[in-house]
């Protein structure tokens, strides 16, 4: 008997090929496999007439073949078989490449359906390569189709029918995570039918109930998991931080703290003296100063005797936030360390032993902090930079090392209220809503690269006064002509270095060197060995070079808003006037509205705002990117009101039945979400 954990490939009709295949996806469990939504779906329930076709739309015809198909040989590896078809409104004519097998199964007299792309005018209509079948004998139309996300080596066809196994083999054995009286109270359909029409809808009511369902569940799920990690918190006691002198650390400071971010740094010290475990989002645009804030409590907690952790998304952001705070910390007795990926297994040993000694007081890096063997021998802050590149997953591994250790989320994001209070719902939140003073807005600009020459003597114009430059590529997508981000990212370099700036230093950084060539190349320009560096977004987050004062986006309309906003904090962190130009032909109205947007405010927020409202949040975050932990259905900005109903619902359970013993399939689901396999909570 079959259970949700089960192999895929003892599933019946599944296999070892299919197995394989699937695996490529992740798909391993028969949880995994009913779990592979599909992505989108085809109506194909509706037939048009040819008459009706509107070139550039999908969709379905019945009609007769009027003649009989003809092959023709174009060259090797391309074959052509035609037919003309007819319904009572036009024709249609219809090609196939490479599907020679069809001469023979069309046959002249017969009516068909054909799905696909209308294209043409409105005297002649065409369609290329349509999926076709004998209008008596319908399978891959008449109904709305699954498209699922795919990979190299697995078609839909091989998902659809494993996913049909999969539903089939399951049938009676999928546990309801939602107690009946819930699923009642706000009109859910059963699991068995939520499957069953999120995979294969009979009509798109049935889809929009799937789907309804599902989603509800997730979010209800997601919001138990949330309580519940607040829960543990609230009810856990800690040692209240005493009180620490402050000024010693904000004497050595070469600037003062602006109110904000001393009022952040104050939410936060009451936070950690309360005697419950602090769980703070520190919330500030780029270039407000997050990492003082972070610094300030860092002392605090070493003062007070416990270490204090600070883990930062790459590798690149490590290095710099240690090198710019060792330097400070080590005067005032805070003893700091670095450990990243990049060390070796015999440096990790040691540094893994100074911490569980206790001999680190301060300890930066990347999620190395939190991958095996790192032990903490008093482990006091876990301080998070740039959170929303961690999921809640490793976000609680690491505070989930030690004994109840404090934690402060910083993040650059800025995060619309809604979203906020689900992405954070078990976060107390601070803002840091003012820059350091003498900031100057970065002057940006939108041009077409008919431009080039101009920003060329405008980079170095600057580069002459002694200023740095980015030029930010984006990343090709895969399947793109030369699609390589390496090549897009060396080649600009070497054309520029060669053609245009032979004089000056042009490096390059792309997200597929060795964490120590990134490195190395940053410093280099850190310290103004290099004038232009030439990246892709790995600049994105949080690197800090005060000195560059312009920055060059081409391609700019493959480049989400929130995304430019904090490629354009990279500039305009120093003293200078700083540029940002936008590059792209792309002359369509949305995006020129939306580079536009660019231009006009500097206002993380309304960016923000913007963003969400013309690409939907599940972009907003980049797909799986949020680090929701189970959220495949639920769109979180799109479905509110339905979040709202599920946070409710979950609450009325948790207030009926705190431990969840009632439903254990709930309980158990919130667990596996809700922890990493290496970590375990209560
Ligand atoms: P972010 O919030 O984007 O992480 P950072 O912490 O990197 O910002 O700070 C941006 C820059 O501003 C750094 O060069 C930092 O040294 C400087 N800075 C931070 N706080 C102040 C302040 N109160 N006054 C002047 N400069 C500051
Ligand atoms: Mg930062």
């Amino acid at each position: 008997m079959a259970d949700l954990k089960t192999d895929v490939r003892y599933i019946k009709g599944v296999g070892e090929q299919r197995a394989k295949a699937l695996a490529k996806l992740g798909v391993h469990t028969l949880r995994d496999l009913i779990s592979w939504f599909p992505r989108r779906y085809e109506d194909r329930t509706e037939t048009r007439r040819i008459a009706d076709l509107v070139p550039g739309e999908t969709a379905c015809v019945a009609a007769m073949a009027a003649s009989p198909p003809t092959v023709s040989h174009i060259r090797k590896g391309l074959d052509l078989v035609k037919v003309r078809a007819v319904d009572g409104t036009g024709t249609l004519d219809v090609t196939f490449f490479n599907q020679s097998w069809l001469k023979n199964s069309l046959r002249m007299g017969e009516t068909y359906v054909f799905f696909g792309r209308a294209e043409g005018n409105l005297l002649r209509r065409r369609m290329a390569n349509p999926v076709v079948e004998p209008e008596g004998r319908r399978e891959a139309t008449g109904r709305i189709v699954p498209v699922y996300p795919l990979t190299a080596g697995v078609s839909q066809l091989v998902l659809s029918r494993s996913v049909r196994q999969g539903l089939d083999a399951c049938a009676d054995i999928l546990p309801d995570v939602l107690p009946d009286e819930v699923r009642r109270e706000h009109q859910l359909c059963h699991i068995g039918f939520a499957y069953e029409n999120i995979h294969f809808p009979a009509d798109s009511q049935a889809l929009d109930l799937a789907r309804r369902r599902l989603a509800f569940e997730e979010l209800f799920l997601f919001t138990l998991g949330l309580r519940r990690l607040r829960q543990r918190r609230e009810k856990a006691a800690v040692e209240p931080f005493r009180p620490v002198d402050m000024g010693e650390f904000y004497g050595a400071l070469p600037f003062f703290l602006t109110g904000a971010q001393r009022r952040c740094v104050e939410e936060a010290l009451a936070d950690m003296a309360s005697g419950r475990p602090m769980n703070r989002l520190c919330q500030g645009d780029v270039g407000s100063g997050k990492t003082m804030v972070a610094a300030a409590c860092a002392f605090f907690c070493v003062k007070n005797g416990r270490q204090a952790a600070l883990m930062a998304p790459t590798e690149i952001l490590a290095r710099q936030h240690y090198e710019g705070l060792a330097p400070l910390m080590e005067p005032l007795g805070v003893r700091c360390a670095l450990l990243t990926g990049s060390n070796t297994a015999r440096e990790k040993r040691a540094l893994a032993a100074a911490l569980a000694e206790g001999e680190i007081d301060f300890i930066l890096g990347t999620h190395a902090l939190i991958t095996g063997g790192v032990e903490y021998k008093r482990l006091g802050l876990v301080i998070t930079d740039e959170q929303h590149r961690f999921g809640v997953g490793q976000r609680a591994a690491l505070a989930g090392k030690g004994d109840h250790p404090h934690t402060l989320v910083m993040s650059a994001t800025p995060i619309p209220r809604t979203l906020a209070l689900i992405l954070y719902g078990d976060l107390d939140v601070s803002v840091i809503d003012q820059l350091p003073p003498g900031r100057r807005p970065v002057q940006t600009s939108l041009v077409d690269s008919g431009y080039h020459p101009r920003i060329y003597k405008f980079l170095r114009k600057l580069i002459g006064e002694g200023r740095q430059a980015y030029i930010v590529c984006p990343a090709v997508s895969e399947g793109e002509e030369g699609g390589d981000d390496r090549k897009a990212v060396t080649e600009y370099a070497a054309q520029l270095q060669r053609e245009v700036f032979p004089d000056l230093r042009v490096a390059y950084v792309h997200g597929k060197m060795k964490p120590r060539e990134k490195d190395a190349v940053m410093a280099a320009f850190a310290a103004r060995e290099t004038d232009i560096l030439v990246s892709t977004t790995v600049i994105e987050v949080g690197v800090d070079v005060p000195n560059a004062a312009v920055m060059v986006v081409e391609n700019a309309e493959r480049f989400g808003l929130s995304q430019l906003h904090q490629l354009r904090g990279r500039v305009g962190r120093g003293e200078w006037q700083s540029y940002c130009v936008l590059v792209s032909d792309n002359r369509s109205e949305e995006t020129r509205r939306r580079l536009k947007v660019m231009t006009q405010t500097a206002d993380g927020f309304k960016i923000a705002e913007e963003d969400l409202r013309l690409r939907g949040p599940g972009d907003f975050f980049g797909q799986r990117q949020h680090g929701l932990p189970g959220l495949r259905v639920a769109d979180i900005g799109c479905d509110a009101q339905l979040l709202r109903e599920a946070q409710a619902a979950a609450d009325a359970l948790l207030a009926r039945d705190p431990g969840l013993e009632g439903c254990p399939a709930a309980a158990e689901r919130v667990e596996e979400l809700f922890t990493g396999a290496a970590v375990t909570f209560s």
